[in-house]
């Protein structure tokens, strides 16, 4: 079987990639919408801190959650944003300081996410080995993004209002959709872009039985995967590009050569032991 995946200049930004609640000052717990439907412990807007987040930004019952039944808190992942802004963007400073800096950073947190997500994405696209005739445009744009994350609050906030922002996301969007179908034409030619990128029909694939399946190089990017049997199944050169895996169960299934799925994605789906991940993501702790 041809390599799917090789080495790439930019997997040392993983790093950044990988969230540090001790360097945080609890920012999902405060910055986010949330609601007590997706699994969290109450409704709540952005810019309400939890009532479980403690002065120290510890959560009271961290090690209940899964006795109190909170699977969004178990299973969110800001991909590091939240260490980002409280130790590189404000030098350890909190939310709970001011005013100002609590509305700055209520705004900034949900753009810190999306960027380190674009990051995440991005960098998985780079080693992608049938997708290296992208690789000076995928490698520019990590060098962008990760400029952008670096950037003074202000002036992420400024490129927010001018829609650079927007911009910036379809140009990785773009480069995204090309590298899935390059991936999916190496591992599956002639199946190329089938799947469930198209109608939101295709994408609503709720409870659907796929149990056991040859899958490679469908696309299930944005696909509805919610409680679907996708155990014991071969997903080789497969996108889950923000597919929603919700309850699916990944039980025995082979996802070493999968694309785009991400630690939160994982977290939210049921899998065990045999589920086969590749090295770049961790086996959740409760699977
Ligand atoms: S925002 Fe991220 S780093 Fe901060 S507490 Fe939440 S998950 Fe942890
Ligand atoms: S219960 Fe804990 S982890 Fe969940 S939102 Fe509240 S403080 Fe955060």
């Amino acid at each position: 079987m041809k390599q799917l995946r090789g080495s790439s200049p930019y997997t040392d930004l993983m790093k950044n990639l990988k969230s540090d609640c001790t360097s945080c000052c609890g920012l999902c717990c405060f910055a986010l919408y949330f609601s007590k439907l997706d699994g969290f412990p109450q409704d709540k807007a952005p810019g309400v801190p939890c009532r479980n987040l403690q002065s120290d930004f510890r959560c009271a019952v961290h090690s209940e959650l899964a006795e109190r039944g909170l699977k969004g808190c178990i299973h969110f992942d800001c991909l590091g944003a939240g260490q980002r802004i409280t130790r590189s963007l404000y030098s350890g400073r909190s939310w709970s300081e001011s005013r100002e800096t609590a509305a700055e950073m209520c705004r900034l947190f949900p753009e810190m996410r999306l960027l380190h997500q674009m990051l995440w994405y991005l960098i998985e696209a780079s080693t992608l080995v049938p997708a290296a005739s992208l690789l000076p445009r995928t490698g520019a744009l990590i060098c962008e993004v990760d400029a952008c994350c670096m950037m003074p609050p202000q002036t992420i906030l400024a490129r927010l209002q001018e829609g650079a922002a927007d911009e910036l996301r379809a140009r990785v969007n773009g480069v995204l959709k090309e590298t899935i179908a390059l991936t999916a034409a190496f591992v599956s030619p002639g199946s190329a872009g089938s799947g469930a990128s198209g109608s939101s029909r295709d994408r609503d694939l709720i409870g659907k039985r796929f149990r056991g399946k040859k899958l490679d190089g469908r696309d299930f990017s944005a696909a509805l995967l919610i409680a679907s049997d996708l155990s014991g199944c071969s997903l080789r050169g497969v996108s889950f590009l923000g597919a929603d895996l919700r309850d699916a169960d990944l039980r025995g299934a082979d996802l070493r050569d999968s694309l785009f799925l991400t630690p939160e994605q994982l977290a939210s789906a049921k899998g065990d032991r045999s589920t086969r991940l590749s090295p770049h993501l961790l086996r959740p702790d409760h699977w």
